[in-house]
C-alpha cells in the first residue's frame, strides 16, 4: 500500500533538537506521490527551511504544483528531506542558471500560516539574532502533534441486503449521509447490531467522518460590566484609541484594585463586536493563568475561552493552533508565548502586569513578549493595551514621553482603600531569640500586628521570596556549604520533603547525616529562612492559628492552587505564608494584614532592575492588603529603611521612586535611555572558553554610542560542568544594536565546542 504524502510526514517526526526529519523508509514508500519535474522551471519559491540557516533558500516550484507564501512543503536539504515554510516567491530570468536549483518535494496539508504573523515571525527572528528557520520551528511546533484519528461513520455501498427487514429499511432510508454508529441507529430507530450487521454483509461501509471543529465563540455581550465614574471614562478613552483603526499603543495604569481587568474586558468586548473577523489576545504572566482569571473570562463572554500556556494537553495544542490559523478562535488568553500563535487578523492585544518578570523567556530564542507585542500591534495597526499598577520603566517612560496614550485609574473600586504601610527597622528592632534560643525572623511589633489580627478573626499574608527551609546549608565543623554538582549554585533545603534542592539546575539529594566533605557527624545547619521555616515559627508562636504555606512547591498544579485559594477565600486558613505564587491576582476579602519579611531580598541581585523588581513586586503583595472593605496594613521588616524604594512604599509615593529610578538610569544611559544586548559565552573547557573570549574582545568595532563591557566571569561561572564568560554591550536608543553584534560576531569564527547565546534587551545578568 501506497502512503500519500501526508501520511508518510505523519509518521516522521522531530529529532532531539526539535528539528523535523523524514523518515526515510515511509518517504521511499510515498515516493509515488512525489513531485518529479523534468520542465523548465518558472518559479522559485523562497523557503525557510526548519534548521539553522542564516537564510531562506531557493527551491524550484514543480509544475502542477499550486503554492502560497505560509504553506508548509518538504524540500531537500543535503542529503535529508526537511520540513520548510514558503515565505515568497521569485520568477527566474530567462538566463539565469538553475541547474543547481533543487525542487520542492512536496506540499503539505498542514494550515497556511496567515501573512501577517509570518512576517512577524521572521521579524522576531530577526530582532532576537535567531536564524530564522530555528524560530519558525519553534512558532509551528504544535503542528508536530499528531491530529486525533478521525470519527468513523457509515454510508450505503449500493449492496442490497440478502435479507430484509423493518430494521433494515429504515437504515437503508436513513444513511444516505456518512453518520456515526450511534447516531445512525438513534437516526433509524434500531439497535447498534443491526448497523454493524449491515457493514458486515458489505452493504455499509465504514468512512471518516469530515471533521469540523467547533470552537466556541465568545459573546462580547453576554454579561456587560457595569462600570463606575472613572472605569468608564477609562474605557471611554480606550475607544477613542480604537477608533483610530491604526497601531494605538496603551498604558492602563492604575492602582491595584481599581478595575483595569474590568475595563480592558469592555475593549476586548469592543474589538470583537466591531469586526467579525478581528482576533484578540490576552498575555498573563504565567503564575496568574488561574481559574480566578479565566473563570471571569467565561462569566463575562459566556463561553470558555482558548488557553494558552504550558499546562495546556496536546490535543488541545494541535486545535488551539489551527482555530487560530483558521481564524475561527477569536479570543485567547494565554502566557507569552501565545503571542506566537498564527492569527489571522489580531485586533487587539492585551499585556496584563505588563511589568512582569515571566514576560522575559529565557531560553532558546530571548525575547521580552511585551515588547514584541507592540510591535506585533504596529504590524497589524491594532490596539495594544499595557496594564499595571506598577509599570515597567520603560513603558512608563514610553507613555511620559507621550509615545504611547496613558490612562490612568488612581482609585480602588468601591469603598476598597490601599493599605497603611509602616517599615520595621532590623537594626532598631531586631527578631528576639525563641526560648529554646532559636533564631526568628519575625520582629516582636510584626507579632504584635499579627496576634491582633487573629484577634479580629481576620487573615494575615506572610510574605518572603523563598521557596523552603533555608536557603543555604553549611558545616560547622568545616565551612563547606553545600553546591549543586559542577555548578556555582547553593542547595536549598526542604525540609517538608527532607531534600537538598537545587532551584537552578533541578538537582536534588536526601540531606546527608554527615558533611560530604569533612566526614563530621549531624555538622549540617540550615542558613537563613525559607517559607517553610517562617510556617515553623508560626506554628511556635501562634499555636492556635492555622497557617499554610503558598508557594510552586505546595501548589504544583492549577487544582491544588484552586483547592488553597479556596480554603483562604472560606477562611479556613488565618496565615497564610506566601512565594510571589501568590502575591498576584488574588482578591481575598478578610486579608488585612501583609508582613513583607525581608523587603531587601530583591535588592541582593544588585542587577539592573533590582530596585525597580523589588519595588513592583513589594506594592503588588502589600496591594493584598484590604482589597475588600475592610481597611488593610501592610508592614515591611527592612535593615534598609532610608532606601528610595522603602521610602516610596512607606509613602504610597510611585512618582518619587520612579523619578529616582529613571535619572540612575539615565545617567549611566542605561534601558530605557539606552538598549543592552547580553553575550553569553559556555564551555566544558574553560581554557578555550577563556582564550575564545578574549579573542573575540579583540574584534569588538569600534562604534560610537556603543559600549562593550567584558569578558567577565558570568555571577553563575559554572552550570552542569559548563563555565559561562558574558560581554553587556550597551549601546544608544539610536543606534542598530542588533547590527553591531551582528557585524562583531560574524567577524571571528566560533570553535563548535563553545555554546554562545545572544540575548537582547537582557533582564537575567546571571
Ligand atoms: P485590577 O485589575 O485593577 O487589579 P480588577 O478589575 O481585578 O482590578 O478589580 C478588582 C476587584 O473589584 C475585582 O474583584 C472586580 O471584580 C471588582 N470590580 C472592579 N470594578 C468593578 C465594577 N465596576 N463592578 C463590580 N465589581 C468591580
Amino acid at each position: 500500500m501506497a502512503l500519500s504524502v501526508c501520511e508518510a510526514v505523519s509518521a516522521s517526526g522531530y529529532d532531539k533538537a526539535g528539528d523535523f526529519v523524514l523518515d526515510a523508509k515511509t518517504m521511499s514508500l510515498a515516493a509515488s506521490d512525489l513531485f518529479e519535474s523534468t520542465e523548465k522551471v518558472t518559479l522559485i519559491a523562497k523557503v525557510v527551511v526548519l534548521a539553522p540557516m542564516a537564510e531562506a533558500l531557493d527551491y524550484a516550484v514543480p509544475a502542477g504544483m499550486v503554492l502560497q507564501a505560509g504553506e508548509h512543503v518538504i524540500v531537500p536539504l543535503g542529503h535529508a528531506k526537511v520540513r520548510g515554510l514558503v515565505i515568497g516567491f521569485e520568477t527566474p530570468e530567462p538566463d539565469e542558471d538553475l541547474s543547481r536549483v533543487k525542487t520542492v518535494v512536496a506540499r503539505l496539508d498542514d494550515p497556511i500560516v496567515p501573512e501577517a504573523s509570518l512576517n512577524f515571525w521572521l521579524w522576531a527572528a530577526g530582532w532576537t539574532l535567531t536564524p530564522p528557520g530555528v524560530f519558525l520551528n519553534g512558532c509551528i511546533r504544535a503542528l508536530k502533534i499528531p491530529r486525533a484519528a478521525p470519527k468513523q461513520g457509515y454510508v450505503l455501498t449500493g449492496e442490497q441486503p440478502a435479507r430484509l427487514t423493518k430494521a433494515r429499511q429504515a437504515v437503508l432510508d436513513t444513511a444516505l449521509v456518512p453518520m456515526g454508529l450511534g447516531d445512525l441507529a438513534l437516526a433509524a430507530g434500531v439497535s447498534t447490531g443491526v448497523v454493524t450487521a449491515l457493514e458486515k454483509e458489505g452493504v455499509l461501509q465504514k468512512v471518516d467522518l469530515a471533521r469540523e471543529e467547533v470552537y466556541p465563540q465568545p459573546d462580547p455581550d453576554f454579561a456587560p460590566a457595569r462600570l463606575n465614574d472613572s472605569q468608564a471614562a477609562a474605557h471611554q478613552l480606550l475607544q477613542m484609541e480604537q477608533a483610530k483603526h491604526a497601531f494605538a499603543p496603551v498604558l492602563l495604569d492604575g492602582v491595584t484594585g481599581s478595575g483595569k481587568t474590568e475595563v480592558y474586558l469592555e475593549s476586548v468586548a469592543d474589538v470583537l463586536r466591531a469586526d467579525p473577523e478581528a482576533q484578540v489576545l490576552i498575555l498573563l504572566p504565567e503564575i496568574a493563568l488561574t481559574q480566578a482569571v479565566l473563570g471571569r473570562l467565561e462569566a463575562r463572554f459566556g463561553v470558555e475561552v482558548a488557553q494558552w500556556h504550558a499546562n495546556i494537553s496536546n490535543g488541545n495544542r494541535r486545535r488551539i493552533w489551527e482555530g487560530v490559523a483558521s481564524g475561527k478562535v477569536r479570543l485567547v488568553v494565554g502566557a507569552r508565548s501565545a503571542l506566537f500563535l498564527p492569527y489571522r487578523r489580531l485586533g487587539l492585544i492585551v499585556v496584563d502586569e505588563e511589568h512582569d518578570g515571566s514576560y522575559k523567556q529565557e531560553e532558546g530564542a530571548r525575547y521580552h513578549a511585551r515588547d514584541l507585542a507592540v510591535f506585533r500591534a504596529r504590524l497589524d495597526g491594532a490596539l495594544v493595551i499595557l496594564a499595571s499598577a506598577t509599570p515597567s520603566l520603560e513603558s512608563l517612560t514610553n507613555a511620559e514621553k507621550g509615545r504611547y496614550a496613558w490612562i490612568r485609574l488612581e482609585q480602588r473600586h468601591g469603598t476598597a482603600v490601599l493599605p497603611d504601610i509602616a517599615l520595621i527597622d532590623m537594626k532598631a528592632h531586631p527578631p528576639e531569640k525563641g526560648p529554646n534560643g532559636e533564631t526568628r525572623w519575625l520582629s516582636d511589633r510584626l507579632a504584635g500586628d499579627i496576634l491582633a489580627t487573629l484577634k479580629r478573626g481576620e487573615q494575615t499574608l506572610l510574605f518572603l521570596n523563598r521557596r523552603g527551609y533555608a536557603p543555604l546549608v553549611l558545616c560547622k565543623a568545616c565551612g563547606e556549604k553545600m553546591t549543586s554538582p559542577k555548578t556555582d549554585s547553593w542547595l536549598v533545603e526542604h525540609r517538608a520533603s527532607g531534600r537538598l534542592v537545587c532551584h537552578l539546575t533541578g538537582f536534588s539529594m536526601r540531606k546527608p547525616k554527615t558533611c560530604p566533605h569533612c566526614g563530621a557527624q549531624d555538622s549540617l545547619i540550615s542558613v537563613g529562612p525559607g517559607v517553610e521555616r517562617i510556617l515553623e515559627e508560626v506554628r511556635s508562636r501562634f499555636p492556635e492559628a492555622r497557617a499554610e504555606v503558598f508557594s510552586s512547591d505546595t501548589t504544583p498544579d492549577a487544582a491544588s492552587s484552586a483547592s488553597l485559594i479556596k480554603r483562604i477565600e472560606d477562611n479556613e486558613v488565618d496565615i497564610v505564608i506566601a512565594t510571589q505564587a501568590a502575591a498576584k491576582g488574588h482578591n481575598f476579602p478578610n486579608l488585612t494584614l501583609v508582613g513583607i519579611v525581608d523587603a531587601d531580598l530583591g535588592l541582593k541581585g544588585g542587577d539592573l532592575r533590582a530596585a525597580e523588581r523589588t519595588f513592583q513586586l513589594l506594592a503588588q503583595a502589600t496591594g493584598r492588603a484590604g482589597r475588600k472593605l475592610k481597611p488593610g496594613k501592610a508592614v515591611l521588616q527592612t535593615y534598609a529603611p532610608e532606601h528610595p524604594v522603602m521610602q516610596a512604599l512607606q509613602h504610597q509615593d510611585r512618582d518619587a521612586f520612579y523619578a529616582y529610578e529613571s535619572m540612575s538610569r539615565e545617567v549611566a544611559k542605561f534601558p530605557p535611555y539606552g538598549r543592552l544586548a547580553a553575550l553569553i559565552l559556555t564551555a566544558k573547557d574553560q581554557n578555550l572558553l577563556n582564550k575564545f573570549s578574549r579573542e573575540l574582545a579583540l574584534f569588538i568595532p569600534n562604534t560610537e554610542g556603543v559600549d562593550v563591557y567584558g569578558p567577565a566571569d558570568a555571577p553563575l561561572a559554572l552550570v552542569r560542568g559548563q563555565w559561562r564568560k558574558r560581554f553587556l554591550v550597551r549601546a544608544d536608543r539610536n543606534r542598530d544594536l542588533q547590527a553591531f553584534v551582528s557585524h562583531w560576531l560574524a567577524a571571528i569564527k566560533r570553535p563548535n565546542a563553545i555554546r554562545l547565546v545572544v540575548d537582547i534587551d537582557p533582564y537575567s545578568f546571571l
